[in-house]
């Protein structure tokens, strides 16, 4: 580690997010570390927040004070438009408490039928923090727009891939994608592209 070597610890203990604010967030400067990378278990963080930007604050507020360091957070959603916006900051809990993935897509699917394609605008929202040692907060946020499709179809990504059709792929849902491609266009692609370009500006670095 360099001697002007920054570290901050992410809130999260999915590897694929990790990865991910990795690769996106190459700051000179900063390293990324998680709980466990600090000897340590991840945290549970409830998050009682009524927006994305709050629960992610939740989420690093609790990390900076747990570890002392510089705290990166983020957290996300499906928003669909004919459920009036729901299942938005509930989306992991939306067919109860420890519901899996494929509870909540077919809770969604059914809350659905007979909802025609034109009907089924939806979006994925993302927002992103950066909390400093002193508790100053860099928010970012994405959106991925799309559709909710009527069958759940491909492998990839997690949550509510399969039945999630974005906007610029032609038909193919989101866990039809790899991991590259999702990354270009989704919501925490997005928002943490725009993190990065706001800390190299907070840092005085060139982009
Ligand atoms: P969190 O940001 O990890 O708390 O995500 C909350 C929930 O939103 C997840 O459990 C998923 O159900 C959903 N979600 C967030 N991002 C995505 C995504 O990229 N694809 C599919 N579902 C997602």
């Amino acid at each position: 580690m360099g001697a002007e070597t920054r570290r901050v610890v992410v809130a999260t203990s999915n590897p694929g997010k990790l990865a991910e604010i990795r690769s996106v967030l190459d700051v000179p400067g900063f390293e990324f570390v998680t709980a466990q990378d600090l000897g340590a278990s991840a945290l549970d963080v409830a998050e009682t927040g009524e927006t994305f930007t709050d629960n992610a604050l939740l989420k690093a507020s609790a990390y900076r004070d747990r570890f002392g360091l510089a705290a990166l957070a983020d957290d996300s959603g499906l928003i669909v438009d004919a459920l009036g916006g729901r299942p938005g900051v509930r989306s992991a809990r939306f067919a109860g408490g420890h519901a899996s993935d494929r509870e909540n897509v077919r809770k969604l699917l059914e809350e659905l039928d007979g909802f025609g394609l034109e009907m089924r605008a939806a979006r994925f929202q993302c927002a992103a923090v950066f909390l400093d040692e002193q508790g100053e907060a860099v928010v970012a946020c994405g959106l991925c727009e799309g559709r909710i499709g009527v069958s759940p179809r491909g492998n990839g990504g997690f949550g509510y891939d399969p039945v999630f059709l974005p906007e610029e792929t032609s038909g193919r849902t989101m866990a039809e994608l790899d991991m590259k491609e999702k990354n270009l266009i989704s919501h925490r692609g997005s928002a943490l592209r725009a993190l990065r370009a706001e800390l190299l500006e907070r840092e005085g670095m060139q982009q």
